[in-house]
């Protein structure tokens, strides 16, 4: 399987070449050249198996220059139960009996709670093999305000060749969230708590990977979600709910997705694309609804940051979709060309682009299955509470937007899978506000917030983050705990 770049780059290259990479040298996202078709006999053979030998096969489709038995072993230690929350299942089906047809697909059982544990433990399987590979090392420089950090620190914690060095700002995350980071011990972990809030953070980070020099010298690279090994991830867990939730390959399902970056439901695309018989994909949004607004439109608007609310679901306040690019491409025919002109001439131009008297804009519901929804604070509440009352089960606040989504968009006789992004333990303050209740911690993280911490603390200095860097990456990088 070779990669191009949604901006014409003609160049094509493997997955192990596109692995630690984030966007392509022309400014644009990796795909694969084509979508690999699943067939009627593939599906049927693919139905009893287990998640991670699902994943093998899904996986093995786009990833064809790592030899088959390593990425088996590399898949078979990722997707354990031990490291899932105990189910062998991995994402478990949960029904939702209020509200008949509809479940949720719970994608949160891992070490940090939030469904991108799905992607991250296996990104960081595959680094630290393709970095041994190599003989090279990688130092991960992020900025988080919460979800992301957590996952990325998790999953490279005690990987050999790799260092992360996560920025946050500091006393703006939650306690829950800012234990879970800064109580890891782990050598190779870096926790920097900057006096400043998040786009400071963000800001340093952009400044540091603007520094060429900089960044090849100490091999600095990034985890985010344009990261095509996460996306191709994502793809294995709408197989494994739409196995769960059928019996046989000719019905078909809806996925709701709560949506920030576009990364999530991409995946969805992906695997409606293999021929998944998947009906619709509705996109859910929170208060901050570019992609909302696309779908309901035709307008891409990306937002400024004065515009972005900060909402209770602080994991989808995003001001534009940074894997949306990859969907504007396949619904254009591919024409790289024009997605340049848009994401480039036009969004700088005019702030925005307008499909809207495209005949592509009306394919996206006949013949991609998209369809969108927003929420707000007050609708998070009440979603929260009506799922506690009718199925007695605490949702966290990116799944309750998606609920409250999906509740206006199920259709008779097509069950609707609601990606649970979350679990609600993470976010106890509004769970307690919605319903009265606090929300039961996984077994073993009761103490979370009495554990010992470590972490940095620094200015906003570009200049301080990057001699703390060469500082620690003069060392050797030290394995384990
Ligand atoms: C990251 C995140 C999302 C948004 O996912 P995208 O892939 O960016 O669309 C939704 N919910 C939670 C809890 C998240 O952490």
């Amino acid at each position: 399987m070779q990669y191009l770049s949604t901006r014409g780059e003609p160049a094509s290259r493997g997955f192990a070449d596109i692995l630690l990479e984030g966007l392509a040298p022309d400014g644009g996202l990796y795909l694969p050249q084509t979508y690999p078709r699943v067939s009627a006999e593939q599906l049927s053979r693919w139905r009893g198996l287990s998640y991670a030998e699902l994943a093998f096969e899904i996986l093995s489709l786009f990833i064809t220059d790592i030899p088959p038995e390593d990425l088996r072993a590399l898949i078979a230690k990722t997707y354990t139960a031990q490291t899932f929350g105990g189910d062998a299942r991995i994402t478990p089906l949960k029904p939702l009996p209020g509200d008949p047809g509809m479940a949720l697909l719970g994608l949160s059982e891992g070490p940090t709670l939030a469904f991108k544990d799905m992607a991250m433990q296996l990104l960081g399987n595959l680094f630290e093999y393709a970095l041994a590979r190599q003989g090279a090392e990688l130092n991960i420089l992020g900025a988080t305000s919460g979800d992301t950090g957590s996952a990325a620190e998790y999953a490279m914690r005690g990987k050999r060749g790799i260092r992360v060095f996560m920025l946050s700002p500091f006393g703006k995350m939650s306690a829950f969230q800012t234990a879970q980071m800064y109580s890891l011990a782990d050598a190779n972990i870096h926790n920097i708590a900057v006096q400043g809030v998040f786009d400071d953070c963000q800001d340093m980070v952009k400044a540091v990977s603007a520094d060429l020099d900089f960044k090849r010298r100490w091999h600095i690279g990034t985890v985010n979600s344009i990261n095509w090994a996460r996306l191709a991830a994502q793809i294995v867990y709408y197989f494994a709910g739409y196995f769960q939730a059928t019996q046989s390959n000719d019905q078909q399902v809806s996925f709701t997705v709560p949506s920030g970056n576009f990364g999530n439901v991409c995946a969805g695309h992906v695997a409606r694309m293999m021929g998944l018989p998947i009906r619709r994909l509705v996109l859910a949004t929170n208060e901050n609804n570019v992609l909302d607004e696309f779908f309901r439109t035709g307008v891409y608007r990306p937002r400024k940051s004065a515009e972005t609310h900060h909402t209770s679901s602080p994991s989808m306040d995003i001001s534009k979709a940074s894997n949306f690019e990859r969907f504007i491409f396949d619904l254009l025919g591919r024409d790289a060309a024009r997605v340049r002109e848009l994401f480039t001439t036009e969004l700088q131009r005019r702030g925005l682009f307008d499909l809207s008297a495209d005949a592509a804009f009306s394919r996206v519901s006949d013949d991609y299955g998209f369809a969108s929804g927003s929420s707000t604070h007050a609708d998070r509440l009440a979603t929260i509470r009506s799922v506690w009352q009718g199925s007695g089960r605490l949702i966290d606040t990116h799944t309750a937007d998606g609920v409250k989504v999906a509740r206006e968009h199920r259709e008779p006789g097509v069950p609707m899978l609601v990606l649970e992004t979350a679990l609600a333990a993470k976010f106890p303050e509004t769970i307690a506000e919605a319903t009265g209740l606090q929300p039961e911690r996984p077994a073993g993280l009761a103490d979370l917030e009495r554990r010992p911490q470590r972490f940095a603390v620094m200015p906003v200095d570009v200049d301080a983050i990057k001699s703390y860097i060469a500082q620690h990456c003069a060392a050797p990088v030290a394995a384990g705990g």
